[in-house]
């Protein structure tokens, strides 16, 4: 059976190679070829030997999902469509800003939490994507925005944050999920930081102690509510994992992460969960936890009854956290143009290209015109 080199990390290929009867040192520099300069054809592979390079065409591959679509907003934000079989399509959006380039990351197709402002939760849950279909985002990402191609020479990385924000729920595909996050830590591969490199969960308890003992990356945690009878409604795991085992887990986690915060993702609903009240409430809830909050406007889809909340009812929720001296940032919506904000990921491959004065590139015709 081929192996799909990109499915293995540096533990990984170390284990492949020995198999084969080959050196560790080659896990290196596979690594080296496959992630730190993008290559995916062996021949490439100059410092491994002939003999090598013919074994593994013969052992492996190295297959990342196929982009099928990067549709670029009117502010820069891409979002990227990625094929990953049984009609199955995910997607990630690269978000640029002038101090940094933020790739956001799907970690499964559909998502079975079902939490009720989200549209990936309601497409329902299709599979856990694999090592090589997460980390293959990030990697076909690179070749689209030419990180390959030496724009990163002069030492800015083209995407210097990866935040696992996409579809689905992280933690509830942990063991590809921290496979992927090693790759991108480690230095053959990404180099990326721990700081700069952010999982989102909605709350898996056991999952969480798990991350943080693995690969302490940065943590966002999706709160939402300021107590569990809202929360059990927005957010359905709650009522198994409640509030105040949830903030424990976050002050576990604490001890471990490369920040001395968690961040808290509250998304703000028209009524639900929006008003002055609720916002003291969520400040003595979460007193004992070194927080940030991240407030999310509401990003309605077809088919939801929620709203967004109005901007001065999200200015004034803002303000009563900022004034308890709490640091709350509003997320800026990005790329709504082409439903690449948050929560509105749905990977559908129909009605992709019907809104007019949108840029949609079409990968095969790009290729075709750069005569590849
Ligand atoms: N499953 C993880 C990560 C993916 S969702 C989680 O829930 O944290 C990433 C973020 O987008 C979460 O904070 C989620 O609550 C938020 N989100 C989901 N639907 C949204 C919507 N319609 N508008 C704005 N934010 C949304
Ligand atoms: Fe799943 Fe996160 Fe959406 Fe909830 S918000 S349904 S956990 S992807």
């Amino acid at each position: 059976m081929t192996v799909n080199l990109l499915d293995l990390d540096a533990a990984g290929l170390t284990a492949f190679f020995a198999a084969h009867g080959e050196k560790p040192f080659r896990a290196r520099q596979v690594l080296r070829w496959l992630h730190r300069f993008g290559r995916a054809d062996f021949a490439a592979m100059t410092d491994i030997a002939g003999s090598l390079r013919e074994k593994l065409a013969r052992l492996a591959v190295v297959r990342p999902p196929a982009m099928l679509a990067d549709r670029v907003s009117d502010d820069g934000t891409h979002k990227f469509l990625f094929d990953v079989g049984g009609g199955n399509a995910v997607e990630s959006v690269f978000i640029p800003e002038e101090e940094r380039g933020t790739l956001c990351i799907s970690t499964q197709a559909g998502c079975a939490l079902d939490c009720s402002f989200c549209s990936t939760g309601k497409q329902g849950f299709n599979r856990n994507l694999t090592v090589a279909e997460i980390i293959g985002q990030l990697w076909q990402a690179r070749q689209v925005l030419g990180a390959y191609q030496g724009k990163e020479a002069n030492g800015e990385r083209v995407i210097s944050n990866v935040v696992l924000m996409g579809m689905g729920e992280p933690l509830a595909n942990p063991d590809n999920t921290v496979t992927a996050l090693r790759l991108m830590l480690d230095d053959n591969a990404y180099g990326l930081s721990r700081r700069r490199v952010t999982v989102s969960t909605s709350g898996l308890v056991p999952a969480m102690d798990r991350l943080r003992d693995e690969c302490a990356v940065a943590l966002a945690v999706s709160l939402h509510a300021p107590n569990d009878r809202l929360r059990d409604e927005l957010v359905p795991i709650n009522r198994k994992y409640p509030l105040r085992e949830l903030l424990a887990a976050c002050r576990r986690y604490l001890e471990k992460a490369p920040r001395d915060f968690v961040t808290f993702e509250y998304v703000l609903l028209d009524g639900v969960n929006d008003s002055a009240a609720q916002a003291r409430e969520l400040l003595a809830l979460t007193r004992e936890v070194p927080c940030k909050f991240n407030l999310i406007p509401f990003n309605p889809f077809p088919g939801t009854s929620y709203r967004r909340s109005s901007a001065p009812r999200i200015r004034g929720f803002a303000e009563i956290l900022l004034a308890a001296g709490v640091v709350a940032t509003t997320r800026r919506t990005r790329g709504d143009d082409i439903a690449a904000a948050c929560g509105q990921l749905a990977g559908q491959v129909l009605d992709r290209t019907r809104r007019t004065g949108r840029r949609v590139i079409d990968l095969r015709l790009e290729r075709q015109e750069a005569g590849a």
